[in-house]
């Protein structure tokens, strides 16, 4: 967790926490990725700071066959995103990046990210956007979303469908088993929904949690419940539970 890091010193202190991150997972072999956010590493700084630390850490993954992917912020980023996560590529083959179906600008910046080969993450889109340059959540997006889904499956291109939203996840379903593609994966973030998943990983789907890690968890938690207000009961849920397991031992 963490992004929008505007001194040089700060994006540097967490790419140094990212390679401790890699380095941990390398030392107790976990099937994991990484996943970072480039304003994190210095991309309001400069793009070439967020780059060669992108590189750094790429580097480091690359040793122990372990994939980057770079989350998406919001649309006044999205260009410098894009352009580094197509620079660094050509280097690093071990690089993904996230995709927002609800950008009008996806239609086309989809058609290029698919011709390559770095794996695809497909989310609706979480950051407020000006009128006119993002679908509202809706049946349209619901669509537009799925028909990403079905070109990624089909081409078999490396991807992960990130949704909660049980209406695109029966659809993905139908889709994987009508395509047989190998190289997806169906992910959702830790605690949301999970349980399903262990299902379908019990059923032999391919599928990944999303771990947050780290202190900046307050812009995160206020994302997760603008995203669901009714996560609010959820949490209240959490703690009980939490303080009478407790009070138990
Ligand atoms: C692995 C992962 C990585 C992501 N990375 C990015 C990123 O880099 N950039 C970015 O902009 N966004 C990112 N997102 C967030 C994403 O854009 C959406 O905002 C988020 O996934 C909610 O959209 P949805 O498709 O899950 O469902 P929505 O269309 O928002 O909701 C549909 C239904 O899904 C269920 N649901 C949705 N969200 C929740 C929730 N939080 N808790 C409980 N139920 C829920 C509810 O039943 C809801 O009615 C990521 C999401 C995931 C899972």
């Amino acid at each position: 967790m963490g992004e929008s890091i505007r001194n040089e010193k700060d994006a540097n202190d967490a790419t140094i926490e990212f390679l401790n991150l890699v380095k941990s997972i390398g030392i107790e072999k976990l099937n994991s990725s990484i996943s970072l956010d480039l304003s994190h590493i210095g991309l309001l700084v400069s793009k070439d700071l967020a780059m060669n630390n992108l590189k750094t850490i790429c580097n480091q993954a690359e040793e122990i066959n372990q994939e980057v992917i770079i989350s998406m912020e919001g649309p006044d980023r999205t260009d410098s995103i894009l352009e580094i996560y197509k620079e660094t590529l050509k280097t690093h083959k071990n690089l993904g990046i996230t995709i927002q179906a609800y950008l009008h600008r996806t239609k086309n910046d989809f058609k290029e990210i698919a011709e390559l080969s770095g794996s695809i993450r497909l989310v609706k889109g979480a950051y407020e956007t000006q009128n006119g340059i993002s679908i509202e959540r809706g049946d349209k997006l619901d669509e537009i979303y799925l028909h990403y889904v079905e070109q990624l499956l089909k081409k078999n291109h490396k991807c992960s469908i990130a949704s909660h939203h049980e209406k695109i996840h029966q659809e993905t379903i139908k889709l994987i088993d009508n395509n047989k593609p190998t190289n997806y994966v169906l992910e959702r973030l830790l605690g949301i929904r999970n349980n399903e998943l262990m299902e379908l990983k019990d059923q032999g789907y391919r599928t990944r949690i999303y771990m947050v890690y780290g202190k900046e968890w307050y812009l995160y938690l206020c994302n997760r419940l603008a995203e669901y207000p009714l996560n609010i009961f959820q949490g209240i849920a959490d703690i009980v539970d939490e303080s009478t397991t407790h009070n138990n031992r």
